[in-house]
């Protein structure tokens, strides 16, 4: 498989010769206010542009949606994809808004669907602490397996919690993909993972390339990544935990 971090987590993933795009969040620079409550009031967002055109990002044959937080699916995504292009989401209610925006291919992935012959399982997430929870909403992860492939994990905005704990357990992904940033608000603690929380997901899959992404891009993601790579350097770190850049891609 191939993955490329777009930005935050907007990923492309080549994987049995399907070309994927997750959580298409396709703003420019500055072009949506930042979130609320936090202590970078004075930031839009996104902080950073989108490394290739849009363009490029969105000639794929599906896309999957975790959860509708405008950095997951924008207004921007709205208008560059094709009305017809396949996009699965997370459950009923996410499908309906969804196709009002004026989509006309959209399936749930909550009972497992099968993509191309790419089996898309999907995992359970936590938002953020359980009482943070009922602000962000529902949230969910997904699993990629096919014969030929490793076995993919793309957590979604989650927390490091027990669902993080059973979805390694029953799937045993070779690679993971995690959500960082530590996005947080003044209030109830972080909503994605922290540094330790990276640290905990490689320490209980330690065979695993684990891979960071959702940082920089946002006003309220305190975790920058250099900041999580000196972290690491103290935590004896094997090389299974990859940061790549906006762009990057790499292949497993
Ligand atoms: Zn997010």
């Amino acid at each position: 498989m191939n993955l490329t971090l777009v930005r935050n987590a907007t990923l492309l993933v080549e994987y049995a010769n399907h070309r994927f795009l997750i959580d298409p969040f396709l703003s420019d620079k500055g072009a949506m206010p930042p979130f609320e409550n936090t202590e970078n009031q004075h930031l839009n967002n996104p902080l950073v542009e989108l490394p290739m055109t849009i363009d490029e990002i969105t000639r794929v044959d599906a896309v999957f949606v975790t959860h509708l937080h405008p950095d997951h699916f924008d207004e921007q995504a709205k208008q560059a994809l094709p009305s017809d292009i396949p996009i699965y989401v997370q459950n009923e209610a996410d499908k309906q808004k969804i196709e009002e925006a004026g989509f006309s291919a959209v399936e749930s992935f909550h009972q497992d669907v099968t993509v191309g012959g790419v089996k898309v399982i999907h995992t359970e997430g936590q938002h953020g602490s359980k009482e943070m929870t009922s602000l962000t909403g529902e949230v969910a992860g997904l699993v990629f397996t096919y014969p030929n492939e490793k076995t993919l994990y793309v957590a979604g905005d989650t927390i490091w919690y027990e669902g993080v704990q059973a979805a390694i357990d029953t799937h045993r992904p070779e690679v993971i993909v995690v959500n960082g940033g530590a996005a947080q608000f003044l209030e109830g603690g972080p909503i994605t993972m922290t540094k330790e929380d990276v640290v905990r997901t490689h320490e209980e899959s330690p065979d695993s390339n684990i891979v960071v992404v959702h940082m920089e891009a946002l006003n309220h993601c305190l975790l920058s990544r250099e900041e999580l790579h000196s972290y690491l350097e103290t935590r004896d770190n094997t090389g299974k935990i990859l940061v790549p850049e906006d762009g990057e891609s790499m292949t497993f």
